[in-house]
């Protein structure tokens, strides 16, 4: 239906980005597409709607030009070819109509930029103007243009550098790596929607470390949840050392990861010891204490949601609870539990018992198991 209707309306059409990328890779069924038009895709999207069967409605999006056309379970996005131009303090272009290679330079990588020809008499024909299909091969995360240029264009992409990197478990190019470190400041004008997108493709990829080291290396985690970062480092005081609770955080998150794509289970895993910087004390007699860390840390989780705009709601209430009580395991079997707030967290606890529990196991996993062997039996 498409070559049919890109010939009649005499267009050239091209699916590209994500459809055609995933297609190489052979990765998963597609969910969406979408499609360049030399032209007007508004008008394109309408013609197929014309052939299809039972007409199916084209939503139109005048402000950005695109029409959107759903195929029985796939959306197919339409836009006509654009070239954009950026300014300082906006992550929104300036657009213009352009040529297929004006909007394949205005992808963000080059496995980003291929593009497959719709037209019968190409159909098929691959535009590989910056090697992407060797990119994939080589599993290498690169910029079209200078990077310095794309990552500054839009500092959203140093996000998506790092979720693909950690999604397909690729490389990013040393120049790139140095462009977004150097770039790690203009995160700051990209929405908190849009970093908590990319944040939870980062926790729902097999290895979510892979992502989280690279923002932490690029200095964006440190602009993002400064409440991780903070945990890192070991401080020694006459010859007492506690574990560096940042890279043990990593390690937990993709401990159950591994058991687990519950994604709200893996946000606290995330932040299961938040609390530990802010109540870190030496004691001359017992050495280092995070007395507390778990009642700061419930808090510190209502205020890392409100900031990066997630819902308030149950989802961040089970977060909170599992934070509460992942260091108190012994609680929830110890029926002579004398902290009463923890006593009566317990007892609520209930349905989230089970998860509660797999993440003191992805905990244990990197502490000393003695001190759960009564939650063990
Ligand atoms: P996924 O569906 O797994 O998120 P995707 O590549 O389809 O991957 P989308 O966000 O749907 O991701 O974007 C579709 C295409 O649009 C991308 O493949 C890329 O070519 C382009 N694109 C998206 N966001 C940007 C951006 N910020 N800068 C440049 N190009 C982008």
């Amino acid at each position: 239906f498409l070559s049919e209707a890109a010939d009649e309306l005499d267009i050239e059409a091209y699916a590209i980005g994500g459809f055609v990328r995933d297609f190489f890779l052979k990765r998963g069924k597609a969910q969406d597409i979408d499609v360049v038009a030399v032209g007007s895709g508004i008008e394109l999207a309408k013609k197929v709607s014309e052939k299809l069967p039972g007409k199916p409605p084209v939503k139109v999006f005048k402000t950005y030009g695109t029409a959107m056309l759903k195929v029985f379970d796939l959306e197919v996005e339409f836009v006509g070819a654009r070239k954009e131009s950026y300014s300082e303090d906006s992550r929104n272009p300036e657009v213009e109509r352009g040529s297929l290679k004006d909007d394949q330079n205005r992808r963000d990588f080059t496995i980003n930029a291929l593009a497959l020809q719709l037209n019968k008499s190409n159909f098929g024909k691959l535009l590989d103007p910056f090697g992407g299909l060797q990119d994939l091969k080589n599993q290498l995360i690169k910029t079209p243009l200078d990077p310095e240029v794309t990552y500054s264009d839009d500092p959203l992409r140093m996000l998506r550098a790092i979720r693909f990197s950690s999604q397909l478990n690729f490389v990013i190019e040393p120049q790139s790596l140095k462009a977004i470190q150097e770039n790690a400041t203009r995160i700051d004008i990209v929405s908190k929607e849009r970093i908590v997108t990319e944040l939870n493709k980062i926790l729902e990829s097999e290895k979510p470390s892979i992502g989280l080291k690279l923002l932490h290396d690029t200095g964006l985690l440190k602009r993002i949840l400064p409440e991780l970062t903070n945990l890192e480092g070991i401080d020694e005081i006459d010859g007492q050392k506690h574990k560096d609770n940042f890279w043990h955080t990593l390690e937990v998150v993709d401990n159950i990861s591994k058991e687990t794509n519950n994604l709200w289970l893996r946000w606290a895993a995330l932040l299961h010891d938040v609390g530990k910087a802010p109540t870190k004390r030496f004691n001359k007699k017992i050495g280092w204490t995070f007395h507390g860390h778990e009642f700061k840390g419930s808090k510190m989780v209502y205020q890392i949601f409100k900031r990066l705009k997630l819902p308030l709601n149950d989802k961040m209430k089970f977060v909170q609870k599992l934070v509460l009580l992942s260091s108190r395991p012994i609680a929830i079997v110890d029926e002579d539990v004398t902290d009463s707030a923890v006593r009566r967290l317990v007892h609520d606890t209930g349905e989230h018992l089970e998860d509660l529990m797999t993440l003191c196991e992805a905990d244990i996993t990197t502490k000393n198991p003695k001190r759960y062997t009564k939650y063990h039996n």
